[in-house]
């Protein structure tokens, strides 16, 4: 096993065993629901906004280990940042995952979300990684309408 493939095994058994931001957020602006009827995953997405900026992200609900994990790195990721940086780390993660196996990847570019290009190697997967991040760019363009992985 490579080193690249333990640590993408890694992280999402830790972030699926113990997720992180995963609770309500009571004073949140938007929330979004986003829905894999492929595999079942369904969350909810919450955001605070502060002006631009993602004050808090959090997240609840249910779905196989690599859904739920990719939700839990990407709250983890955003918080903090403006929607322009949020959506241009939407767009990087998005065309990572969906790049081929073999592709080269930018670590600087990336960061932590480098680990799930693991998934790129099992494309039924694409649609659990990429389900939270779907319902964040959904908040952001300020469509509160549930989303659902089928027409992506
Ligand atoms: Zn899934």
């Amino acid at each position: 096993m490579s080193e690249s493939r333990a640590l993408y095994e890694q992280v999402i058994l830790d972030h699926n065993r113990n997720p992180r931001n995963f609770k309500k957020l009571p004073e949140a602006d938007k929330s979004v629901e986003g829905f894999n009827p492929l595999c079942g995953d369904h969350f909810t997405v919450h955001l605070k906004m502060d002006g631009d900026v993602i004050s808090d992200i959090t997240f609840e609900g249910s779905g196989c280990a690599i859904s739920k994990s990719s939700a839990s790195v990407m709250t983890t990721v955003l918080k903090g940042k403006t929607r322009a940086e949020a959506e241009e780390l939407f767009h990087r993660f998005h065309t990572m995952i969906t790049s081929r196996p073999d592709a080269p990847l930018d670590p600087d570019a990336l960061g932590k979300l480098q680990v799930f290009a693991g998934v790129r190697e099992f494309p039924v997967r694409i649609k659990c990684a990429t389900l939270a991040w779907h319902a964040v760019h959904s908040a952001i363009e300020g469509d509160a309408a549930p989303v659902t992985t089928e027409e992506t």
